[in-house]
């Protein structure tokens, strides 16, 4: 892998400047047209290779084009394997129904069944949130601070970045908006908020049908909830017949260190949704769990026709068999995960004048710049030329998103952790140089 890559050529990507909307977003930040993906290597259409601590904003927990993978789903497609299924009963499918219960299911005693919905996130959430206003036959949903859960007009309701839900163009509703645990400081349980609301007959609060949460939010900033914040918000919308939605589409999939991000909290959730890593190869797919007593659906009342993406299933079966008969992938994420935290907390006391500090759980942490949130979009343009792809998020983009993929070698994750010290040495020093010109020129003026 070469070091201290040039910018790519302005011109690779003037097509999609010129033909593609204006509404993209990541390539923004990342000007490259890509070619390849090996494990956790990008390559660009030129042959540059860029580290990626991106991992398809969490699509990608595997890496790119894993070979656990690829003959698997390379024999599928030569011997005409169903690629479109709708929700056609198929051998791939029935094959990963029997995997999900044997190594996830049945291993943590949970109880669920499966509703396929179409393959993005946003669309599982809406088949959840249509489910749980059904069996409650109420309208309202509590959402979080900082929450983000898809772009589709019921899922963006429910999610609190005002730059998505100002494209909506027109009134989101039925959702009320709750402090997630922190936002008004370590000293306050907001869940006290939320309890005395739903106690008090005047608080103006519409008895909600669900509360729809991430136990560690991504896209919003990287925040987990403590752990006795999500069992008080089990106990409490246990005890007033609220349903629990644990959308789990970022931080599944081993990304909080175990399967699904709400196990380290020993709780159930009524309905959990998953999509991105559970296809394993990034093919798009999604899925709902839901209680067998919530099971009230008739039959194709949340339609698609793109539900049984065959080949997602063939990989998904593939990964949960290779990766989750035991527990040796917990454990390596978990060591992996402490080196993360590790070094993270090293760079912010590296960097004192820069304020940072660290959030996360398993191989999901952020490197937050509360004063400055200008920092990580210029740690990010810093790493880019030095070979490596990582993203920003939070409402300000005020956090640096460490994002690995949990395949990740441990030598790669040291080697992007030490791009980014570099990275924000250069970010400083020219902050530095920023501000000495400035004052040059105060003088002058003077
Ligand atoms: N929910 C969470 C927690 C997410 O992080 C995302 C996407 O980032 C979504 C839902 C929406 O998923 P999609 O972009 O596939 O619609």
């Amino acid at each position: 892998m070469s070091k201290n890559i040039p910018p790519a050529n302005d011109t690779s990507i003037a097509i999609f400047e010129r033909l593609e909307s204006e509404v993209r977003g990541y390539i923004r930040s990342f000007p490259i047209v890509f070619d390849r993906g090996v494990g956790t290597t990008l390559i660009d259409a030129e042959g540059r290779e860029y580290l990626d601590f991106f991992a398809g904003a969490g699509a990608l927990n595997y890496g790119h084009n894993n070979p656990a993978f690829k003959k698997p789903l390379l024999d599928y497609i030569q011997r005409d394997g169903i690629i479109h299924g709708l929700d056609l009963a198929t051998s791939a499918k029935k094959a990963f129904i029997e995997a999900f219960e044997k190594y996830i299911l049945k291993p943590r005693g949970l109880n669920y069944k499966l509703q396929f919905t179409g393959p993005t996130g946003t669309n599982a959430v809406e088949a959840a949130l249509k489910l749980a206003r059904q069996v409650t036959k109420r309208s309202n949903v509590v959402a979080f601070t900082n929450g983000f859960h898809g772009v589709s007009a019921g899922a963006l309701a429910a999610t609190g970045n005002k730059k998505y839900r100002s494209a909506a163009g027109y009134g989101l509703a039925h959702v009320t908006a709750m402090p997630y645990d922190g936002y008004l400081g370590p000293s306050v349980d907001t869940l006290d908020y939320f309890e005395k609301l739903l106690n008090d007959p005047s608080s103006g609060l519409d008895k909600p049908a669900a509360v729809i949460l991430e136990a560690i939010q991504g896209e919003g900033g990287i925040r987990p909830a403590s752990i006795k914040w999500l069992q008080r918000l089990r106990e409490i919308t246990k005890r007033h017949e609220i349903l629990l939605i644990l959308d789990d589409i970022q931080a599944g999939i081993g990304r909080s260190g175990k399967f699904f991000s709400f196990e380290a909290a020993e709780i159930v959730p009524d309905i959990v949704t998953l999509s991105k890593s559970i296809s394993a190869v990034g093919t798009p797919m999604a899925l709902v769990l839901l209680k067998p007593e919530l099971d009230i659906w008739s039959p194709g009342a949340h339609s698609g026709t793109y539900r049984g993406n065959n080949l997602a299933f063939v990989a998904a079966r593939v990964a949960l068999e290779t990766y989750w008969a035991d527990d040796k992938f917990e454990k390596e994420i978990a060591a992996k995960s402490a080196i993360l935290a590790d070094e993270l907390k090293s760079i912010a006391n590296d960097f004192p004048d820069l304020g940072f500090t660290v959030r996360g759980r398993g191989l999901m942490y952020g490197l937050v710049s509360e004063n400055d949130a200008s920092l990580p979009a210029k740690i990010q343009a810093e790493a880019l030329k030095r070979g490596l792809v990582i993203e920003t998020c939070g409402g300000r983009g005020e956090v640096l998103k460490f994002l690995v993929a949990l395949i990740i070698a441990e030598a790669d994750l040291r080697r992007g952790l030490s791009i980014v010290r570099e990275s924000i040495g250069a970010v400083q020093a020219s902050l530095a140089t920023g501000s000495a010109k400035a004052a040059v020129a105060a003088e002058v003026d003077a």
